[in-house]
């Protein structure tokens, strides 16, 4: 299990009223359910020391926020921690929260239990304290209530743990856009300093020619290196191998590669767009590059689309470590024939390699827009299995995700013809809910597709952000979901206040 640097701390909440020997066992106890946590999930859970007064408390809620290694913080009530006491840290915390409602024991003892075991363990109501003050407060979190040992808890405070993760990712992202947004479209623009004040991350544009100098400064001894790593990894069409009609070409994509990896390095980016209208003196648009780029965790999104680029490299950093892969993905094409109906997804080029089920072949073909060479590509089908759809559209006063729980599956027939990767699935609950609630939404056509994260991350993460999430999946119906919107048209009217 890849493990992430970053820690999700341990707090235990409790009072002086039971005497040291309680608190002792208070402590022992707290430690090792937050050993427990910390085997189960790919984050370091770092145990603090039991919270028994009120300025203990706002000083560790302090300490979470200042910290750039804590992203999460959980609290238990092991006893009863009177919540007057938690009024001030809370309303201090910005790090995300989540309320672990357990206790030490899983049995009850039926035969030895006394009124030293029940003032120990009487979590059951000293959560219920903590319950009320987080809901009068209204303070963000997430409630995940069970036994430590329970493998469902540990997943769901795990989904929370990848969450709080990506929260902190796009918290301090830089994206760097090569060029604008494709002329005229609406659903990729938005407020790049909302997005700033919401998310944190930091979106700018460049010349597409200060890229352009860093490809044509890439040396042939890196171009000789980076081709015959293509050559190894992937099934090469002959006339791009060496000594191949059309090896120039690949040698010019492994150029761009160059690049562009060495752009994005140098000034600290994780995610990037590119314009297909907007290529100064680049001789391709770039297409292996960003898929290869995109598989090692780079942000990407086409025609100047910056939301999608983010909400991908946020994807990227919250599955780290998951089977499954992530990838920019736009519906592209339907296949409506009754009770079969699937959507086939692909970009002009740039689908990641990470969703790929079996070894991309590298290919060169036109490309009927844009106006240059023909581009080289990988080109493969997705995965089969369950993965979700989501997608960022900026609604003029906030933001709005919306994710489709999908099924990938293998397309019904070859594709021989088709020269990009592509990915056939089955959204829930059927092809005309999904597309009529997409489209009631307002969602956008480009999206993050997820054999990684699921929906839980998600609301997860939209929780803690504050950011709207519309989930479609199994049990959608058009006329509810037409009515969730509504209900949240007004929710986030009034919670942003006035
Ligand atoms: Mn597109």
């Amino acid at each position: 299990m890849t493990r992430h640097e970053r820690e999700i701390w341990f707090l235990t909440g409790s009072q002086g009223l039971y005497g040291e020997a309680t608190l002792r066992q208070v402590a022992e106890q707290s430690r090792q359910i937050a050993e427990a946590l910390d085997e189960a999930l790919p984050f370091t859970v770092v145990w603090k020391p039991v919270l028994t007064d009120a300025e203990a408390i706002r000083r560790m809620c302090l300490e979470a926020n200042a910290s750039d290694a804590c992203v999460g913080v959980v609290a238990w009530m092991h006893t009863f921690s009177p919540a007057k006491m938690w009024i001030a840290g809370l309303d201090a915390l910005r790090t995300p929260l989540l309320h672990l409602h357990t206790q030490a024991n899983m049995e009850l003892p039926w035969d030895s239990i006394d009124m030293d075991f029940m003032n120990l363990n009487q979590a059951a109501h000293g959560d219920r304290e903590f319950g009320y003050i987080q809901a009068r407060l209204g303070v963000p979190r997430k409630t995940v209530a069970g036994h430590v040992s329970d493998p469902s808890v540990a997943e769901r405070i795990g989904a929370w743990a990848r969450a709080a993760a990506g929260r902190a990712e796009v918290g301090s992202l830089k994206l760097a856009r090569f060029g604008d947004n494709m002329r005229d479209v609406a659903v990729t623009e938005g407020d790049k300093v909302e997005a700033q004040r919401r998310f944190g991350v930091s979106v700018n544009t460049y010349g597409v020619n200060d890229l352009v100098a860093a490809v044509d400064a890439a040396s042939d001894a890196e171009v000789d290196t980076l081709t015959a790593e293509y050559e190894d990894l992937y099934k090469m069409a002959p006339e791009l191998r060496s000594g191949g009609d059309r090896h120039d070409s690949l040698r010019y994509a492994a150029r761009i590669e160059l690049g562009l990896r060495g752009f994005l390095e140098s000034g600290g980016f994780k995610a990037f767009t590119t314009n297909f209208e907007d290529l100064g003196g680049l001789r391709q648009l770039p297409g292996l590059a960003v898929q290869r780029l995109m598989a090692d965790g780079y942000g990407f999104g086409g025609e100047g689309d910056w939301k999608t680029s983010v909400l991908l490299r946020t994807l990227k950093v919250m599955s780290a470590g998951l089977d499954g892969g992530t990838s920019f993905m736009e519906d592209y094409t339907y296949h409506l024939v009754p009770g079969q109906e699937l959507i086939l997804g692909a970009h002009m080029l740039e689908v990641c390699p990470t969703i790929a089920a079996n070894t991309p072949s590298c290919e060169i073909h036109p490309l009927s827009i844009g106006g240059r060479e023909d581009p080289v590509r990988l080109v493969f089908d997705a995965q089969p299995g369950p993965a979700v759809v989501v997608g960022l559209a900026d609604m003029g006063e906030r933001f709005r995700l919306v994710a489709n729980e999908i099924d990938v599956v293998a397309p019904a027939e070859p594709l021989p013809r088709l020269p990009v990767a592509r990915a056939v699935w089955r959204p829930r609950p059927d092809l005309r809910t999904s597309a009529e609630a997409w489209l009631t939404a307002g969602a956008p056509h480009h999206t993050v597709l997820s054999s990684a994260v699921g929906t839980e991350e998600l609301a997860d993460f939209a929780d803690m952000l504050g950011v709207e999430l519309l989930v479609i999946d199994a049990g959608t119906t058009t006329r509810q979901f037409t009515k969730e919107i509504r209900w949240n048209q007004a929710y986030y009217r009034l919670a942003q206040g006035f």
